[in-house]
């Protein structure tokens, strides 16, 4: 079939393979420019490796140390006359280039909350690795149903105590105006922590550690987002910031629990960037666009590649992680910096509709979010026909 986009509000419905292919080529190509990590990690577990940052996490632990990859998320495989999601073009690309590179590489597409993927993924582990050195936990998910009680608990983005009203862009036609969010009301919060705070995280190291699979120095990273005062009331005073403090407090929990194996757990703070599920918040795709034309302006935009590779090169594995105050990574270090936040802030209170395209990048916005999907990429043929039925290697059907 020929696939094109098709656009459903912040979510794209299709998904190109060899578009797909190319753009995980282009960030192992970014890894590999970076040379080797010295004294990277060895066997890497990402969960939520497919798309975002748990996907560039794999790349840059991959081609950037060499190292054995095993990567879990929830995506739907291609059939012949409808495309598969993303993140499964993506894992079949990435699995393709390891093997190719003589890598080893494993992927379990299942609910990661779920006590079936835990049990299989350690007995991989057993199997094949013996015991791991990092775990990435990456997911990002509007739904949790939990393993031990079967309740389906649901995230929500709101603002906590009072209306948010501030401005918004739509995506797709490009009209900044302005949006009213009402808050949270009876468990938000309390749902909103289950499904993005810190306990599978949690629940996945407890099992880690029961079953002896982590080895001496196991690092284990979360990741986590602060941003600019303008985005608080939606993001870091919202709901899901509740559930990112819950992380930290899962974080200080597993440092004691990884204590006696010499480990450390981090909560690394990283750039907006656009992904799908940043593109779901609200708010946060206008922020984004003025940040994308700041940062460009100034030679420091990086994406998620860039972002995770300095993650492992300068941070994790170089022997000077750099935590702030609160013990944290901050890979959101050029976003946050005074200079980039105060032209941003002056032109958040000038952007409108009109001005949009001269203050923000909205057109380094829009191909981002179609790179995301496969779409875009310079070298594919986009008028060829593709077969959409591409298998994950280690996946069977
Ligand atoms: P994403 O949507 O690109 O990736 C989410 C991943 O989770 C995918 O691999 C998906 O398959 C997997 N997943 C979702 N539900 C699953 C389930 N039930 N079982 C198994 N896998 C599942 O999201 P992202 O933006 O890369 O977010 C990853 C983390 O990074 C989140 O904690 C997010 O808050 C954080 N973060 C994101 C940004 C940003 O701007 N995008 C900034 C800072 C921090």
């Amino acid at each position: 079939m020929i696939v094109a986009p098709k656009i459903r509000g912040f979510i794209c419905t299709t998904a190109h393979p060899e578009g797909c292919a190319k753009h995980v080529a282009e960030q192992i190509a970014v890894v590999k420019k970076g040379g080797l990590i010295e004294n990277g990690p060895k066997k890497v577990l990402v969960i939520g490796s497919s798309t975002g940052y748990g996907l560039s996490s794999r790349i840059a632990a991959a081609f950037g140390a060499q190292a054995s990859t095993i990567g879990v998320f929830f995506e739907r495989p291609g059939e012949d006359d409808r495309t598969a999601t993303a993140g499964w073009y993506n894992s079949a690309a990435f699995e393709n280039e390891a093997k190719a590179a003589g890598l080893y590489a494993r992927s379990f597409n299942g609910d990661a909350y779920s006590d079936t993927i835990k049990t299989e993924v350690i007995d991989a582990i057993k199997t094949d690795l013996g015991q791991v050195d990092c775990v990435i936990y990456s997911l990002a998910s509007p739904r949790r149903t939990h393993p031990k009680t079967a309740e389906v608990f649901k995230s929500v983005l709101k603002p906590i105590g009072e209306v948010y009203t501030n401005k918004n862009l739509n995506t797709t036609t490009g009209v900044v105006n302005e949006i009213s969010i009402e808050p949270a009301q009876g468990d938000d919060v309390a749902q909103t922590v289950a499904v993005m705070g810190g306990e599978d995280w949690e629940m996945w190291m407890d099992a880690l550690i029961a079953a002896d699979v982590l080895a001496p120095g196991v690092q284990t990273v979360s990741y986590s987002y602060i941003g600019p005062e303008v985005t608080w009331p939606i993001y870091k005073n919202g709901t899901i910031g509740k559930a990112k403090e819950d992380l930290e407090k899962v974080q200080q929990a597993l440092d004691a629990k990884l204590a006696p194996l010499n480990g450390k757990a981090w909560v690394s703070v990283n750039k907006a960037l656009v992904t799908q599920a940043s593109s779901a918040i609200p708010v946060v795709p206008l922020y984004i666009s003025l940040l994308y034309k700041v940062m460009k302006a100034e030679g420091t935009h990086e994406d998620t590649i860039e972002q995770m590779d300095r993650l492992f090169r300068d941070r994790l594995y170089s022997g000077n992680p750099q935590p702030d105050e609160a013990g944290r990574i901050r890979v959101d270090d050029w976003e946050m910096k005074p200079e980039v936040q105060a032209l941003v802030g002056q032109r958040w209170t000038e952007v409108n509709t009109e001005n949009l395209s001269e203050y923000g990048d909205f057109a380094g916005y829009q191909a981002s979010f179609l790179r995301l999907f496969g779409f875009g990429l310079e070298g594919v043929d986009y008028t060829a026909e593709t077969n959409p039925n591409v298998p994950v290697p280690s996946i069977a059907s």
